[in-house]
């Protein structure tokens, strides 16, 4: 296993290679169903269709090209492409060629990614030329001349002289099936990343066998088969994209619809594409919801939708199953690990108001008071888990482990729970200091951290504030420094210039003398929270 990724104790691991986990790489089992299912549609992007035969030779093209690039396995690659095809063929690439994609956000900027990039010692970076506007290629030598590792930038699009231009390396012979090479299972596969609650982004080991597995659970909870055709509007990226899309469409020998974001796409793509499976956040259903030509499309294919990344309230639950086909539920799940979800002949109630239940009988879940120890069914705790798909620990964060973890090798989530009467899972809140903004997970410390330098800063401390189509967006209280005039610009132009991703940048700015403080002079966000939250509700009465 890489240096810095924490494996699991001996006996853990010879009972899951055991009981449950496949006991094979990603490039294997890339490889098997490609070559069962390799006339079926594997891909869908707007007119393009590819079949599993095609997906495998861009693959093995691809993977060649990286490996002829001298890329060796375990090697890490920073992975930075949007939705397109050129990301399943790139990701796939990475499995085939033995490489660990990082799966960087595309709003990540320099800040994360020469963080990143140094953390992994990443030897490659894959890019779009341009994206939204945002000149990649540039941003790439600014980083490249920050990390003494990357020696490789590969672009999608017009690539300049020195970067490897990802069309020609599709290009590239390839060597037989034997030729590539065969990573551990017990290898890292894919390095994620945690919305975290820390300064710096925490970085998520998970190997071969975990996530297979862990893909292998949802998809048996879910019933995908090879008919099913997914279809997943979020940054493919994501753990909830891999989850959702990109590792059960191959391992079922389904297809994957890549769609924008927009309700009227995904209006037309599930009529177009007779889509069985939607999964998103909850804000972009309640987008979807108010399109005012929701009507007029025909989602009859539709057998399955489902919702996860933030907490939806039970009320839109129910509006949103009532109006579409098929089950309606809502999923847990974290890049972390452990992924809980109801069943799928669960009772509406347990399907709406609850995540359900684990979805590996060798998932250990406990509901426990601070002490660790477990509170009564019905009462509020926090969730700790673990597993053969939860990690035991950050990548190259010892420390930190020794927080998040606990001795009997339990991920401690920060989720506040509590179980109902048959034991399903109800998420109530939680204690980590995190902003979840429309899915996308901001450590608040990682922003007051940011901006505690600033000239016109005394102190800060960013909380979330509750938005109603968001579920919550960040919000600064700050005490300026003597005569200041602060203003929400200041932080964001200063957040700017730290060169970080915009989806961090607090949404309103609270000026105050002072903080409340708990009982152990901690700063009380609970106190700042009930504040705006009292603002918000008054200034919506006006
Ligand atoms: P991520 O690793 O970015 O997927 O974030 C995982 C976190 O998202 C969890 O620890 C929860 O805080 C939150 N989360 C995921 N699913 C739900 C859900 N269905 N309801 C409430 N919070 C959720």
């Amino acid at each position: 296993m890489i240096q810095g990724a924490v494996p699991w104790p001996k006996e853990r691991e010879e009972e899951y290679a055991r009981e449950c986990w496949p006991n094979k790489n990603f490039g294997q089992v890339f490889l098997e169903s490609v070559t069962e299912h390799s006339e079926r549609i594997a891909l869908v992007e707007g007119d393009v269709r590819v079949t599993y035969r095609e997906l495998g030779e861009k693959a093995k093209s691809l993977a060649c090209g990286l490996m002829n690039l001298g890329l060796k396995p375990t090697e890490r690659v920073l992975f930075q492409l949007p939705n397109s095809l050129e990301f399943f063929y790139g990701y796939w690439a990475c499995h085939l060629a033995g490489l660990i994609s990082v799966m960087c956000l595309l709003p990540h900027r320099e800040k994360e990614l020469v963080y990143l990039a140094n953390l992994t010692e990443a030897v490659a970076y894959m890019i779009p030329d341009v994206y939204r506007g945002h000149d990649f290629q540039e941003m790439a030598g600014e980083i490249q001349a920050q990390c003494p590792t990357l020696k490789h930038i590969i672009v999608s699009g017009k690539a300049r002289g020195g970067y490897h231009p990802l069309d020609e390396l599709l290009k590239s012979d390839v060597r037989g099936d034997q030729g590539f090479p065969q990573p551990d299972p017990l290898e890292v596969a894919v390095l994620q990343l945690s919305g975290g609650t820390t300064g710096t982004p925490k970085v998520i080991p998970r190997t071969q066998n975990d996530y297979i597995y862990n893909n292998q659970a949802i998809i048996q909870r879910l019933a995908f088969t090879e008919k099913d055709v997914m279809m997943v509007p979020l940054p493919l990226a994501h753990n909830a994209t891999l989850n959702h899309l990109v590792h059960p469409a191959l391992l079922t020998g389904g297809t994957a619809v890549v769609c924008r974001f927009d309700p009227e796409a995904i209006s037309r793509t599930i009529e177009k594409e007779k889509v069985t499976h939607l999964f998103t956040v909850p804000t972009i259903f309640y987008r979807w919801l108010e399109f005012p030509d929701f009507d007029k499309y025909d989602y009859s294919s539709l057998r399955l939708t489902g919702t996860g990344a933030q907490k939806m309230p039970p009320s839109m639950a129910y509006k949103i199953g009532n109006k579409l086909p098929g089950v309606f539920l809502q999923v847990f799940g974290m890049t972390e690990g452990v992924v809980l979800i109801p069943r799928l002949d669960d009772t509406e109630k347990t399907r709406y108001e609850t995540v359900g239940k684990p979805i590996s009988p060798w998932d250990e879940i406990k509901v426990v008071d601070e002490e660790g120890k477990e509170v009564p069914p019905g009462e509020l705790g926090e969730l700790i888990c673990r597993g053969p798909y939860t990690i035991r620990g950050y990548y190259k964060a010892e420390e930190y482990n020794r927080k998040a973890i606990d001795s009997d090798g339990f991920y401690w989530s920060g989720d506040l729970v509590r179980l109902d009467e048959d034991g399903n899972v109800i998420v109530e809140g939680r204690r980590k200091d995190v902003i979840n903004r429309g899915g996308e997970k901001i450590s608040a410390e990682e922003v007051e951290d940011l901006l505690i330098d600033h000239p016109k800063i005394s102190r800060i401390a960013v909380i979330p504030m509750s938005d109603p189509e968001l579920g919550e967006k960040a919000c600064a209280y700050v005490i300026p420094e003597e005569g200041a005039e602060l203003t929400l610009q200041d932080l964001t132009e200063a957040l700017a210039n730290r060169r970080v991703a915009k989806f961090k940048y607090p949404e309103r700015l609270e000026i105050v003398d002072s903080f409340p403080y708990t009982s152990v002079d901690k700063v009380s966000k609970k106190a700042l929270r009930e504040d705006i939250e009292a603002k918000l509700l008054q200034e919506s009465k006006k």
